[in-house]
């Protein structure tokens, strides 16, 4: 087989009902997502062939599709098995699937299409989360928090995100942290959430409109955290207090729980990963491998 072939058979997709290979694969015109961002997505790992917390993130693809007035014509069983088969269909055993639902194909108005069904597409790429990152901690940038009011949506539009990770990426660094210049407040990262560690105690945002609530973060509050018997302020905090912190970390479902040890060149703590932060990753490492390797 050639590296061509190869690629074409890990980068499995579906479309409305088909499984397709992404060379074949078409994008429409006038699909709403395509013009005017008017959809929602959702990215799981896959572990060992297992879709990890699949539930916690089709909860949160109803929860976009309502704040967006979407029809839900996806049942959760008929998006799980979906994930499966792309799973058998592509052969890869650790990776990640993204899928999209966008409001309709339509001729171009702002306002909603009347009667029309939703488009689905959905994605497996093969993926492991970055180990040496997770052991040595990444640098990160400050950058100005420029996206709309309803971050705690899902959606498609994603230019603040991309704009402050590639201004990161420009400096050499691996992500940005996003603040409010308004209120001189910490949000969250350009794809992922936001802790620090200080006097024993972890900071992140509440979880209101100028935040995704991240699958990561709901699992380490509600079930490692708990388990740890460590205490969270959820409670938003300004550049300043997080550069005095001892340890930072982010949190995403690519990303699990990565530690954060320099923020627009100033060292958190002492420039290793934290105590406290090594032991989330561990412990959110332990219930992948309950859910993904032993069930
Ligand atoms: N915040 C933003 C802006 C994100 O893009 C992501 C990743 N999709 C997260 C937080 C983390 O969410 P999760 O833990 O569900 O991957």
């Amino acid at each position: 087989m050639t590296s061509n072939q190869e690629a074409s058979f890990m980068e499995y997709g579906f479309f409305n009902g088909e499984f397709i290979t992404l060379d074949t694969a078409k994008v429409q015109l006038e699909d709403r997502g395509y013009q005017f961002g008017d959809g929602i997505y959702e990215a799981t790992r896959v572990y060992n062939g297992k879709c990890f917390a699949l539930e916690r993130h089709l909860a949160r693809c109803r929860r976009s599709l309502r704040e967006l007035r979407i029809p839900i014509t996806y049942m959760d069983e008929e998006l799980t098995a979906i994930h499966y088969d792309l799973i058998q269909k592509s052969g890869i055993q650790n990776g990640v699937i993204y899928f999209q639902i966008t409001r309709a194909t339509a001729p171009r108005t702002h306002y909603f299409p009347d009667q029309v069904i939703p488009n689905l597409s959905m994605t497996i790429r093969e993926s492991e989360p970055n180990r040496k990152w997770q052991e040595d901690g990444i640098a990160c940038m400050l950058a100005e928090d420029i996206r709309w009011l309803r971050c705690d949506i899902k959606s498609l539009n994603l230019l603040g995100n991309v704009l402050a990770k590639q201004a990161a990426h420009e400096k050499g660094l691996q992500g940005a942290i996003q603040f409010r210049k308004d209120t001189d407040l910490i949000t969250e990262g350009s794809s992922s959430n936001f802790f620090i560690v200080k006097d024993g105690l972890i900071w992140t945002h509440p979880t209101d409109n100028l935040i995704l609530k991240g699958v990561t973060r709901s699992i380490l509050l509600e079930e490692v955290i708990p388990q740890l018997g460590y205490t969270v302020v959820e409670k938003a905090f300004t550049p300043e207090f997080a550069l005095s912190a001892a340890e930072a970390f982010v949190t995403s479902t690519s990303l699990e729980v990565t530690p954060v040890v320099n923020i627009d060149g100033h060292t958190i703590g002492n420039g290793t990963p934290g105590k406290i932060t090594q032991s989330l990753l561990q412990g959110y490492r332990e219930l992948v491998q309950k859910e993904c390797y032993n069930a």
